[in-house]
């Protein structure tokens, strides 16, 4: 697929760009040091400053970049404009809390004086998926340029625009040239990338084997790296549960973004003798969602955003009735333009089979019936994926054994799994290494170098 915009509702192309030239490619490397060099001098005043106007211009300007995304990956236009505000939110966090989160950090020892200083490492890469266009981006380039750092762009294919109106809003809150700039080019340009000495480190969003390629080509040349990569998140209810909370929690959890979130819950393991009745009631819900145009205002689920989605879901949904699962609502691909897969629900999944640990990127959620807390945990750490967990209960026992045993970057107690600026986040396993967010994502892209004074 070449660089462009394809309407995910219609088929349609709108815009279609050429990648970037080798030639256009190096002056905007050559730009990017260049701004390095002088945007590290930079105080946090100033950086905050540029970063709380990205965030005016983010809200003055939602509509319009809601309404780009929708376009773009048809999310529904009301989320995308959400996801706008949240990237807003994200610019204000570090920008008021990076000076803090950096300080000199004295720590006391023979010397008569030794501290940690953060300094920024330079040039950093960042590959992001287009499911959350604006919102990856922006939680990667907020801590990554208060720090001091520069930050080239690879955004995903099929959301340019997305990645040129980003470029546009750093430029214009005031960012120095060359701070942050999007690279119209192809994933496969991505990995000699790494060989440049300038580039000191990058980060990636998205699939397994895009991610294994980056780390890669970054081990060889011994280069850091963040990986957040893809995920089937268990989704525990237990008998204590609000049963009604708790599955219109489900629905949003496992719909949000068409189903297109790598936190969404994919998996709900249901213990004990309340299945049927949470069962029932997803059935309900995932029959009361309205398909359609994103664009308009009460569209509850829009098309996938690729046509190569769609195939995924409908292969994998043959794939899971072929080793036994039941198809108790949805199952189909809706006929006519556009990518649309109805809401849809499996059951009876043997849980020794393949399918059981793959993750579904659409509207498709997989239920398990358990008998009991360890069959619950052992069957939710039964795939090669950690990124997060959710689990539904009011006993403070079965609350603190699923803290301790579940194999996941984040466990949330009767919520959703959730990103927040103020909490880590990130996954283990095979959903990726290192965190985002919080003092914990500035953290991953400084020299944290140690300093002593006798
Ligand atoms: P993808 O194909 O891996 O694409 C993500 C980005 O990587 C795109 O910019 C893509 O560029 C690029 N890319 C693809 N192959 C590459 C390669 N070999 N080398 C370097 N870059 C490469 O991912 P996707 O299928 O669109 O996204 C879905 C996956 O992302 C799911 O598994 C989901 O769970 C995961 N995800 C994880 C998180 C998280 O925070 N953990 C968040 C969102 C999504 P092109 O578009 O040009 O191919």
């Amino acid at each position: 697929m070449g660089i462009a915009t394809i309407n995910p509702a219609t088929g349609e192309t709108l815009k279609t760009f050429e990648p970037l030239t080798d030639t256009a490619l190096e002056t905007k490397l050559t730009q990017a040091q260049q701004a390095f060099l002088k945007f590290r001098q930079t105080s946090f005043a100033e950086r905050s400053q540029w970063l709380h106007k990205a965030a005016e211009i983010l809200e003055s300007r939602k509509t319009e970049f809601g309404k780009l995304m929708t376009l773009e990956m048809g999310k529904p236009l009301k989320a995308a404009i959400a996801e706008v505000e949240k990237c807003a939110w994200v610019c204000r966090f570090y920008a008021d809390n990076a000076a803090d989160f950096l300080a000199d950090e004295v720590i006391q020892t023979d010397a008569s004086r030794s501290f940690v200083r953060h300094q920024p490492l330079g040039i950093v890469l960042a590959v992001m998926p287009w499911n959350f266009p604006f919102w990856q981006v922006f939680r990667f380039a907020a801590p990554a340029l208060m720090a001091g750092n520069v930050g080239l762009l690879k955004h995903a294919s099929n959301v340019p625009q997305c990645a040129l109106a980003i470029e546009e809003i750093f430029a214009l809150a005031g960012f120095p040239a060359g701070v942050f700039q999007t690279l119209l080019i192809e994933a496969s340009r991505v990995a000699p990338l790494m060989d440049d000495d300038r580039i000191k480190a990058a980060t990636l969003t998205g699939s397994e084997p895009a991610g294994a390629s980056l780390a890669v080509a970054a081990g060889k040349n011994i280069k850091k790296v963040v990986l957040e990569l893809g995920g089937s998140d268990p989704f525990i209810v237990f008998p204590s549960a609000d049963l009604e909370t708790a599955a219109t929690t489900a629905l949003t959890a496992r719909m949000l973004n068409n189903g297109q979130s790598c936190i969404a819950a994919k998996r709900f393991i249901v213990v004990g003798d309340i299945a049927d009745a949470f069962e029932q009631k997803l059935v309900e819900k995932f029959k009361a969602l309205k398909l359609g145009d994103p664009m308009q205002p009460d569209t509850d689920i829009g098309p996938l955003a690729t046509p190569a989605i769609l195939n995924d879901m409908k292969e994998q949904v043959a794939r899971a009735v072929a080793q036994g699962a039941k198809v108790v609502v949805g199952g189909a691909a809706i006929a006519g333009a556009g990518n649309f897969f109805q809401p849809t629900l499996l059951t009876n999944i043997p849980i020794d089979q393949p399918i059981a640990k793959e993750e579904f990127f659409g509207p498709v959620a997989m239920l398990f019936r358990v008998s009991n807390l360890e069959a619950a945990i052992a069957l939710a750490n039964n795939i090669p994926f950690g990124l997060g967990a959710s689990a539904w209960t009011t006993d403070p026992s079965e609350q603190n054994r699923l803290m301790d045993e579940i194999e996941a970057g984040s466990v949330f107690i009767n919520s959703m799994v959730k990103s927040d600026p103020r909490l880590p986040f990130g996954g283990t396993k095979r959903s990726g290494f290192g965190r985002e967010l919080s003092r914990h994502g500035i953290l991953e892209f400084v020299n944290i170098k140690t300093i002593w004074v006798n």
